[in-house]
């Protein structure tokens, strides 16, 4: 259904078959056994019922239909050594409590929040287009998590980012706007955590500064990025006049829609109006280049 905020395809761009999309998801039951008691005393202290609220709040304030609200309960929720994502294939979160811990033993205020941010990747808009192997369901999980499946993918767009992979190959991808798609996930992530936080009456003075480290370069919370966010929205405002308000809400609806960051009209309004290879330049960041983020969030305030 095209009006879904999560779509799986053929390579061909068909929908997928209704039970080969139901095999992947149910092994995620599967994996959800396998979650450590240290995993489920974190995962037992959050509030879904009013996370879920929050996360409709969301939805309904850029007009989405809600038969594709996408929110994940805690039993796709699963526990991996590796890494912390969210999985589009299995429709799953997977959080690695070892992420957390760039600054001592993850709190409940660090569960909760990255939580929210992957479940804002789970609503915003997701295309996994490709090839389903069963091959490799039976072992992937939860230890190859970020080696196998993606590449039984030709594309996978994740809110404003883009992945494609040359068939059965894991060489040659590009991937565009990643750390775009990141800062705008995990700025509209800290909204919803400040609220649920509130009303949880939770302590987030030492978790705030935590989330604003950019001299750590393990902290979870994509400091630079959201600065990045910021700075464009601002310059977008005083460009069009609009207030910051609004052009914000225009990137979470743009997340949520998928909009395509490479149409030409949009390449064009930031040549125009920025500089040239801006948006070239945005669309290549990936995890670690920082440093170049921060030459553009510069460049945005410089010759404004
Ligand atoms: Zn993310």
């Amino acid at each position: 259904m095209a009006n879904k905020s999560r779509e799986v395809l053929t390579h061909t761009g068909e929908p997928e078959a209704p039970d080969k999309i139901q095999a992947i998801e149910n092994e995620v039951l599967t994996d959800a056994e396998k979650r450590s008691p240290e995993f489920l005393a974190y995962l037992g202290k959050v509030d879904f019922d009013l996370l879920r609220k929050l996360f409709f709040e969301i939805f309904k304030r850029i007009g989405m239909d809600e038969t594709s609200f996408n929110f994940l309960g805690p039993e796709r929720i699963v526990e991996s050594n590796h890494g912390t994502t969210y999985s589009g294939i299995d429709n799953a979160i997977i959080i690695a409590l070892k992420n957390l811990e760039a600054t001592g033993r993850p709190t409940e205020q660090d569960f909760a929040h990255v939580l929210i941010h992957e479940e804002v990747h789970a609503t915003a808009k997701t295309i996994c287009r490709g090839e389903i192997d069963p091959t490799w369901l039976a072992d992937y999980f939860p230890n190859k998590v970020n080696s196998i499946p993606e590449n039984q993918f030709r594309e996978l767009r994740y809110g404003l980012s883009r992945l494609t992979l040359p068939k059965k190959s894991i060489h040659g991808r590009t991937r565009v706007f990643y750390l775009l798609n990141e800062g705008v996930t995990e700025k509209l992530a800290r909204e919803i955590f400040e609220k649920y936080a509130n009303v949880k009456d939770m302590d987030v003075k030492e978790h705030g500064k935590k989330v604003n480290d950019e001299k750590n370069p393990e902290n979870y919370y994509y400091p630079i990025p959201v600065r990045f966010v910021e700075a464009l929205v601002d310059r977008i405002a005083k460009e069009t006049g609009l207030e910051s308000k609004m052009v914000w809400e225009s990137f979470v609806r743009a997340a949520y829609t998928g909009e395509d960051m490479e149409n030409p009209e949009l390449r064009q309004a930031f040549a125009e109006t920025i500089s040239d290879d801006f948006l070239s330049r945005l669309s290549r960041l990936e995890i670690g280049d920082e440093e170049q983020m921060l030459e553009l969030i510069e460049e945005l305030k410089k010759n404004n």
